[in-house]
């Protein structure tokens, strides 16, 4: 089912674009949970990780590619970033699109709060 990201996908309501190609969007996070925080999602609508498909392969190494593309454009690749997926509700995972999270431009502290 389509969710608000298919609508940032077809600019039905704005967001802020750090990068974009034919398969790949990036955009900023509404409420940053650090200095930067980019939301990276695949254009195909895949609602979690556990819908991922093995022809997704290459897909899911694009937005691999994305990210370190985009925290080298950033200026965040030498001191570090986490990459993130949450998954279904214990996850903590809010929109059913898939995503990897970016958070960076701080040392993020402890991998579970
Ligand atoms: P999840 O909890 O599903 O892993 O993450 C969803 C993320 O999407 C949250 O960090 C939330 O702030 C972000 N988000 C939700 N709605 C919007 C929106 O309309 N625009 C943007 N830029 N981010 C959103």
């Amino acid at each position: 089912m389509a969710t608000i990201f298919t609508k940032i996908i077809n600019r039905e309501i704005p967001a802020n674009i750090v990068f974009e190609n034919d398969k790949v969007l990036a955009f900023k996070d509404i409420n940053p949970q650090a200095p930067i925080h980019i939301l990276v999602i695949p254009k195909k609508e895949i609602p979690t990780i556990n819908d991922i498909s093995s022809e997704d392969k290459e897909l899911i190494g694009e937005m691999y590619l994305a990210i370190a593309e985009i925290a080298k454009n950033l200026g965040v690749d030498k001191d570090g970033y986490r990459v993130i997926t949450n998954c279904n509700s214990f996850g903590g995972q809010e929109v059913f699109h898939l995503h990897f999270h970016i958070l960076a431009g701080e040392p993020i502290g402890p991998m579970r709060a």
